[in-house]
C-alpha cells in the first residue's frame, strides 16, 4: 500500500469509527447470525493476488459487520463491559504504527519505562501501597496464572521450576471465583482437585473461618497450603471477599495471597468505595482490568505484585542473545510474565489517563454505579421482582418472582432473559445464585445514560408482563 493510500484509508477509517461509536445503538447489541453463517460468506482458500482496500472495506461491512456483538453499545449490559473510548483507540492506533515489541528495556526504552510509570499511577489510583510494582498483562486470567506460578515456587522454594512437583500444593478460592482460577490451577499443573472451594456467606464472600478449617485440615492431610486466591467483585454478583481476615490468615500460614479484583478493582478509585480493597495491603498480587471498566480497549490487565523478585525468579531465562549490557540496572518485562514478546500497551492507557484525569474517570465510574442504584430502586418498585444479591458496584441480580415453584421460576426467568434479548435493544447475561437462575444487569458502558436505564427498566417490565399474561 502506498502512503497516499494508507493515508486515504487511515481518514476513512477513523470517520467510520467515530460514526460507528456515535451511531452504534441503531444496531441490535446482541450479533443475531446463526453459527456458520459468517464463515459461509468467507473464501475457504486465500486470495492469491492483491486485492483493493475499497473492496475488503465493502466486505467488512457486508460480511463482517452483521456477526459483530456491539460491545460500545450503551445498551449493553451484559457479562462485565469491555468498554474502549477515543483516547485509548488513538493509544492503540499509535501502537500498532510504531509496531514495536517490548520484549527488553532496549527493544524500546519508553515501551518499559512507561509502563513502569503509568502502571505506578494506576497503583496510586486504587490506593495500593508504594512497595507494590505493576506491569500489564493481556488478561486478568494470565496475570491469575503468573500469580498461581509465583505462589508455586514462592512454596517450594523454587524446586517445582527446577525438578518439577514433589509434595502436592493446595490452593484456595470461594466457590464464587472465577473460572480463570481453576484454568490457572490445572494449567500450572497443582491439578484442578487441590484447588479447594471455601464455603461463602448469604452475601457470596468468602467465609474467613472456613478458610482457615479448609488449611488446618490440609495440614492435617499432608498437603501443603501454597496460595488463596480472594475475589473482590464476583462476576456472578459482585461479592467482595474480607481481605482483611483472609490476610491475616494468609501471613499466619506464610500462603501467598492473590486479589482477583478484575472488574470491581476499578471502582476503588472512588474513596466511597475504596473499602472493597481495604487489606489489599496483605496480598502478594492483584490484578483488575482497565479493560473492563475504565475505557482501555481490550487488551490491558493490571497486575501488581509486592515483590517482584519471586515472580522474576518464576519466569526468567537467560538465552544468550537476549542478554544486554543494562540488564542490572532496568525491568526486562519479559521476565514478569509468560510471553516473551510484548504489545506496547502503556500507550493507550497513558492516552486514557491523560485525557480523562483521574477526576474524569471517577466521575464516569461514579455515573454507572449511579445508574446501577437507579435500576435496582426502579425495579424493585415492582413488586414482581426481587434483588438476589447486595449491590455494591453496577451490577444488579435480580429475578421475576410470582411466587411459583423455584424449578418454574428458574424456567420463567430463562424465558425473560431471552424475550428481553431479542428485542436487540439491550443485552443481559445470567448466572445462577443459589441454584437460583438469576438475570445480571451490569453498568458499564461510557455511553450510557439514564434513558438506556429507562429504557431497560421498560423492557424488562414489559417483557413479564407478556410472559405473566401466558
Ligand atoms: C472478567 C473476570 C476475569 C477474567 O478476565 P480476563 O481479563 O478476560 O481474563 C477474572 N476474574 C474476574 C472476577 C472477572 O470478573
Amino acid at each position: 500500500m502506498k502512503k497516499e493510500q494508507f493515508k486515504k484509508y487511515g481518514y476513512e477509517l477513523i470517520d467510520w469509527i467515530a460514526d460507528y461509536l456515535e451511531n452504534v445503538e441503531q444496531y441490535p447489541v446482541k450479533s443475531t447470525v446463526q453459527p456458520g453463517e459468517i464463515k459461509s460468506q468467507l473464501p475457504a482458500s486465500p486470495p492469491a493476488h492483491p486485492e483493493e482496500m475499497d473492496k475488503i472495506l465493502e466486505d467488512f461491512k457486508k460480511i463482517i459487520l452483521p456477526g459483530i456483538t456491539h460491545w460500545q453499545h450503551p445498551g449493553w449490559f451484559a457479562y462485565f463491559p469491555s468498554n474502549n473510548s477515543p483516547a485509548s483507540i488513538l493509544g492503540e492506533l499509535l501502537s500498532a504504527g510504531l509496531g514495536t515489541q517490548g520484549m527488553v528495556w532496549q527493544t524500546s526504552p519508553s515501551a518499559t519505562e512507561l509502563e513502569e510509570v503509568v502502571m505506578d499511577w494506576l497503583r496510586q489510583m486504587i490506593g495500593l501501597p508504594e512497595d507494590y510494582a505493576g506491569v500489564i498483562q493481556d488478561t486478568a486470567s494470565t496475570a491469575t496464572l503468573c500469580a498461581l506460578l509465583a505462589a508455586r515456587e514462592k512454596a517450594t522454594a523454587f524446586a517445582v521450576n527446577d525438578s518439577g512437583f514433589s509434595k502436592v500444593l493446595r490452593v484456595y478460592a470461594s466457590k464464587e471465583a472465577h473460572s480463570s482460577v481453576e484454568k490457572g490451577v490445572k494449567i500450572a499443573g497443582y491439578g484442578r482437585k487441590n484447588l479447594v472451594y471455601i464455603t461463602t456467606d448469604e452475601e457470596f464472600a468468602m467465609i474467613p473461618g472456613e478458610l482457615e478449617k479448609a488449611i488446618e485440615e490440609d495440614i492435617t492431610a499432608g498437603f501443603q497450603p501454597a496460595c488463596v486466591v480472594a475475589t473482590v467483585g464476583t462476576t456472578s454478583s459482585g461479592a467482595v471477599d474480607p481481605l482483611k481476615p483472609i490476610g491475616e490468615i494468609c501471613k499466619k500460614y506464610n500462603l501467598w495471597l492473590h486479589v482477583d479484583a478484575a472488574y470491581a478493582g476499578t471502582a476503588a478509585m472512588l474513596p466511597e468505595k475504596r473499602w472493597a480493597l481495604e487489606g489489599a495491603e496483605y496480598a502478594d498480587s492483584l490484578v483488575f482490568n482497565p479493560h473492563k471498566w475504565m475505557l482501555t480497549n481490550f487488551d490491558c490487565s493490571a497486575f501488581f505484585v509486592r515483590n517482584p523478585q519471586v515472580l522474576t525468579r518464576t519466569f526468567e531465562i537467560h538465552p544468550e542473545y537476549l542478554k544486554t549490557g543494562v540488564d542490572a540496572v532496568v525491568k526486562n518485562f519479559r521476565d514478569w510474565g509468560i510471553q516473551l514478546g510484548r504489545r506496547f500497551r502503556a500507550l493507550k492507557l497513558w492516552f486514557v489517563i491523560r485525557t480523562y484525569g483521574v477526576e474524569g474517570i471517577k466521575k464516569i465510574i461514579r455515573k454507572h454505579i449511579h445508574l446501577a442504584e437507579l435500576f435496582r430502586g426502579e425495579l424493585l418498585q415492582d413488586k414482581r421482582f426481587e434483588l438476589l444479591a447486595p449491590v455494591y458496584f453496577s451490577l444488579v441480580c435480580f429475578r421475576l418472582n410470582d411466587g411459583r415453584s423455584e424449578e418454574e421460576l428458574n424456567a420463567l426467568n430463562q424465558r425473560l432473559l431471552e424475550a428481553i434479548n431479542s428485542t436487540g435493544k439491550i443485552f443481559l447475561t445470567h448466572t445462577t445464585l443459589n441454584g437460583k437462575f438469576t438475570l445480571r444487569l451490569v453498568v458499564g458502558q461510557r455511553t450510557t445514560e439514564e434513558r438506556h436505564i429507562r429504557q431497560a427498566l421498560e423492557i424488562i417490565k414489559h417483557k413479564a408482563d407478556e410472559l405473566l399474561k401466558k
